[in-house]
């Protein structure tokens, strides 16, 4: 009886008093079915190279069209699907949904570029993750040069080897590999020089901080001055200020993201945009 009335509490609680989390239940309640019923859908932000403001790739953001609540963003459901097992299945549904989207660039007659596909740690640990990929790419007609890999920090804790074999895969097909949010972890590039990263992208927090903090903009230029000596490429993430923009080319920044150059858009705003080619900030 006591148990039937602890329930009972919990549920008035959850419903009653924090909506967000009953928010929270219902969405990790109807995750599998939104994978499975195409529910989910990717966005697409453009990647700009600084020196002559081409659009050198798109980053594919997912969003979750949910019947009764809209949009959600995923901040709010990527580790839902982290905790629940199903990173893998949605990880599938959007590598798949970017090779569809690569081939239909390129039936269009259109300049192909890459998408940027973001990769959880999980899927990384995944040793039958590159064949899937691989699988993929054979099915749409894609190479592995039309696509991307975003990883995080987080990918590389112990035990590191496992993840370390598997992106060492993935580079030997031929895909480019991308360190996301640099800069807010603890891994330096003394420690990731060895593993196979062509990018990073330095996280939005440093470019916030830009041109209010002399500090944070001689950290900046020295990450750039490094990466650069270290054979990789740096990627700003969050820009959306002229300033910060003009700052990261003098910097020698070698491409940008941000909503001063463009928001994440749908699909179908991707072919206009590869047409033009070029971005300018707004
Ligand atoms: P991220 O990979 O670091 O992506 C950048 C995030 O910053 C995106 O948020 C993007 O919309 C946002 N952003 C871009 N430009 C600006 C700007 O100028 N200002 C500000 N304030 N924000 C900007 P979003 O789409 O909500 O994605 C959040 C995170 O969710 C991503 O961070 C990524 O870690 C994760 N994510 C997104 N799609 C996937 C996916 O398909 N799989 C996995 N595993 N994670 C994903
Ligand atoms: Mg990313
Ligand atoms: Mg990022
Ligand atoms: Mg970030």
């Amino acid at each position: 009886a006591s148990k039937r009335a602890g329930r009972g509490r919990a549920t008035y609680y959850d419903t009653q008093l924090n909506p967000a989390d009953d928010r929270g239940w219902q969405l990790e309640r109807e995750l599998a079915q939104a994978i499975a019923g195409e529910q989910l859908v990717l966005h697409f932000q453009p990647k700009v190279r600084l020196e002559d403001c081409r659009i050198e790739g798109f980053e594919a953001l997912v969003r979750w069209q949910h019947p009764a609540f809209g949009l959600i963003y995923p901040g709010e459901f990527i580790a839902l699907a982290e905790k629940n097992g199903l990173i893998a299945e949605l990880g599938d549904w959007v590598i798949r949904a970017c090779c569809q989207q690569a081939a239909a660039w390129r039936q269009q007659g259109l300049d192909t570029v890459p998408i940027a596909v973001n990769v959880s740690a999980l899927q990384l640990r995944d040793t039958a993750f590159p064949t899937r990929m691989a699988t993929y790419l054979q099915q749409y007609g894609v190479r592995a040069s039309d696509l991307e890999l975003e990883i995080t920090e987080s990918c590389l804790v112990e035990p590191v080897d496992l993840a370390v074999r598997v992106l060492n895969q993935l580079e030997g097909m031929g895909m480019r590999i991308g360190l996301d949010d640099f800069g807010t972890g603890f891994s330096s590039l003394s420690q990731i020089r060895h593993l196979p990263i062509d990018t990073i992208k330095l996280d939005r927090s440093f470019v916030d901080d830009i041109r209010s903090s002399p500090e944070a903009g001689v950290l900046v230029t020295s990450i750039i001055t490094l990466a650069h000596n270290l054979k990789m490429r740096v990627v700003a993430e969050g820009v959306e200020l002229r300033d910060q923009l003009v700052y990261l080319k003098t910097a020698g920044c070698d491409a940008a993201q941000g909503y001063i150059l463009s928001r994440p858009v749908p699909a179908q705003e991707t072919q206009r945009l590869l047409r033009q080619g070029i971005l300018e900030p707004a």
